[in-house]
């Protein structure tokens, strides 16, 4: 993903945007320019869940992906304290019970009026 601000900063998620102190470069005459080496190469390979020795061993993993990048990045470089857990982990359970039970509701809102839903 690539986004640009107002200013014509470019950056690689929108979560940042407009935070030059994250921005991979400027777009200048239909080019990315003054590129910030080292917040790129931070974002393109800084936050790789799998190089975390916690994360690689987590069962949540495809479902978290090791959390937001930028709060992973903040962690690994400036110092950060993000909680880079996703909320399922502690309460997948309740999450699922409530899931199915919204997801039987809807199923039966459906089949209810399926022909005013479907007309055909
Ligand atoms: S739940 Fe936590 S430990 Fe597991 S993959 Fe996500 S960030 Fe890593």
């Amino acid at each position: 993903m690539i986004l640009m601000d107002i200013y014509i900063y470019i950056y690689k998620c929108w979560e940042i945007i407009g935070n030059k102190q994250y921005a991979v470069g400027k777009l200048i005459d239909g080019e990315i320019k003054e590129i910030n080496h080292i917040m790129l190469n931070r974002q393109m390979y800084g936050a790789d869940p799998i190089e975390d020795k916690t994360c690689s061993k987590c069962s949540y993993l495809p479902v978290c992906n090791g959390g937001c990048p930028i709060q992973r990045i903040e962690n690994e470089f400036e110092n950060g304290n993000n909680d880079m857990c996703t909320f399922y982990k502690d309460f997948l359970p309740e999450f699922m019970k409530i899931h199915l039970a919204l997801k039987k509701k809807v199923l039966k809102i459906i089949d209810e009026n399926f022909s005013q839903l479907f007309p055909t």
